[in-house]
């Protein structure tokens, strides 16, 4: 069987990732270093513990296992974090991601699927966020995820390096079996915050900013299921060996939900109202993050079935109460 080098394959999307590649046919081998990811959410494939930044490692895992493909998850992912640290995001997530394109293209493996964000496009009055939107990241994660776009460009123009860049929107709920799920300590992510206030695990939620220029005041995102968003990362790297080229996706759905309105589903399905209070804005949040883009729909056949807030909060709230990793 054929092997896809899966960098953060612990953490939340990888470890998703890893599922459906085990379910499409391939072997998932996690490239991890535990620093924010699970043990335990290696499940799928084998795992091999090692950094971004160290070159003889990746080049060893290269050796033995030959993928066919990376997959490359692996990064920090905190805008709130990044603006007080942003060494940390141009040291992992650029520095870091340099290091594995370079083995990557040494190893010969020319097939690169990288996750990429919304946070990318920065703040655009009244713009459809298409793939043709000018990048202009506010925060210091969105500026590294573009670098590494940046990167992935230029290794293909010189080495004929083939990337699919997939910039996501804001990614929720967790595989409905249970077997893996969102999992972050601490947890900085409106969903599982909300579900922890809910639960009692912690005393409420802050809504970051109630004053932002939208109906009700507060930021606006687009939440996309993590079991679709891998989906598409399937067909992505199907995309990839039917010799396609390089191609930058948009996962989104399309509609926007503010903080409050994510509150309210969150109420509907877990019958419980979100402890909460209000505080100031969040340095590096944009007011609202939407996609306006069918291009992974129209050209990879991409389907999000499970990506309604109804459905996302309900495989959140499951995982929540069922599912854990030990720390
Ligand atoms: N948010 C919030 N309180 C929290 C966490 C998040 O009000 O404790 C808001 C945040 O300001 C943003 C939205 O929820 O508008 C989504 O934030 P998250 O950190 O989940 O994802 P991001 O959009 O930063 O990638």
């Amino acid at each position: 069987m054929e092997h896809v080098l899966v960098t953060g394959g612990a953490g939340y999307i990888g470890s998703h990732a890893c599922k459906a590649l085990k379910a499409a046919g391939y072997v998932p081998v996690t490239y991890d270093n535990l620093s924010t990811g699970w043990r335990d959410a290696v499940r799928f494939g084998p795992f091999e513990q090692g950094d971004l930044l160290d070159r003889a490692r990746l080049d060893a895992v290269f050796e033995r296992y030959r993928p066919v493909t990376v997959m490359h998850f692996a990064a920090l992912s905190q805008v709130g974090e990044s603006m007080v640290q942003p060494g940390l995001y141009w040291r992992n997530n650029a520095a870091g991601s340099l290091t594995l394109i370079e083995a990557a293209v040494a190893a010969g493996c020319l097939d690169f699927v990288f996750s990429s964000t919304c946070a990318t496009y920065g703040e655009h009055d009244n713009v459809v966020l298409d793939e043709a939107t000018p990048q202009q990241p506010i925060n210091a994660y969105g500026a590294s995820k573009r670098a590494i776009e940046d990167m992935l460009n230029d290794f293909g123009a010189a080495h004929g390096l083939n990337a699919v860049i997939f910039r996501y929107f804001n990614v929720a709920g967790a595989d409905p079996e249970a077997a893996v799920g969102e999992f972050h300590r601490p947890e900085t992510h409106l969903i599982p915050v909300m579900l922890e206030a809910i639960a009692g695990t912690r005393p409420a939620l802050t809504i970051f900013g109630t004053d932002y220029d939208t109906p009700d005041g507060t930021c606006i995102r687009d939440y996309v299921h993590v079991c679709d968003l891998v989906d598409a990362h399937v067909l992505g790297l199907e995309w990839l060996r039917a010799g396609k080229g390089s191609r930058v996706f948009n996962l989104g759905t399309g509609h926007g939900f503010s903080v409050r309105e994510v509150m309210d589903a969150a109420r509907c399905v877990t019958s419980h109202a979100v402890p909460h209070g209000e505080g100031p804005r969040r340095p590096g949040d944009c007011t609202k993050l939407v996609s306006g883009s069918t291009r992974a729909e129209a050209e990879l056949g991409w389907k999000p079935h499970r990506s309604s807030l109804a459905q996302m909060i309900t495989d959140a709230w499951r995982w929540h109460q069922t599912g854990h990793y030990e720390q």
